[in-house]
């Protein structure tokens, strides 16, 4: 797919990473842009996800289309081979990825294991931080 029909598919989940990014820069927080990858750290975002969510519990960062939000910016290098396979997803399944990634972690706790390690989605991105982030 050309560069610019995944970022467009991508826009409706890139657009409110956006301004959770902005919301982070404007408590304090910082951007980065790697890639071609908006990555924000710190702000009232890093205090979001250091509380977690009800099915992960804290978390370094996460990825809403082609804007990763990290708790710092350690966390966004540390966990940027497990992000950028996050991105991809978002690339391949746009928009549908904030309906389907809840829907996989339902599926996964369903059968009896843990909506978020168990979740489809998240085993492909541990298998893409195990290969690593390729060095240019
Ligand atoms: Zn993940």
């Amino acid at each position: 797919m050309p560069v610019l029909l995944r970022y467009l598919w991508a826009l409706p989940a890139t657009v409110p990473g956006v301004l959770l990014a902005v919301l982070a820069r404007a408590s304090g927080g910082e951007w980065q842009r790697v890639d071609g990858v908006l990555e924000a750290s710190g702000g009232w975002t890093a205090r979001l996800l250091r509380t977690g969510f009800p099915f992960s519990g804290p978390v370094a960062a996460i990825t809403f289309g082609h804007v990763v939000l990290g708790a710092s910016a350690y966390d966004l290098d540390a966990t940027r081979a497990h992000e950028r396979a996050h991105v991809r997803q978002f690339e391949r399944w746009g928009g549908l990825m904030l309906v389907l990634y809840p829907l996989a972690g339902l599926f996964a706790g369903l059968r009896g294991g843990d909506p978020y390690r168990d979740n489809p989605f998240e085993r492909e991105a541990r298998a893409a931080e195990r290969r690593g982030w390729p060095c240019m």
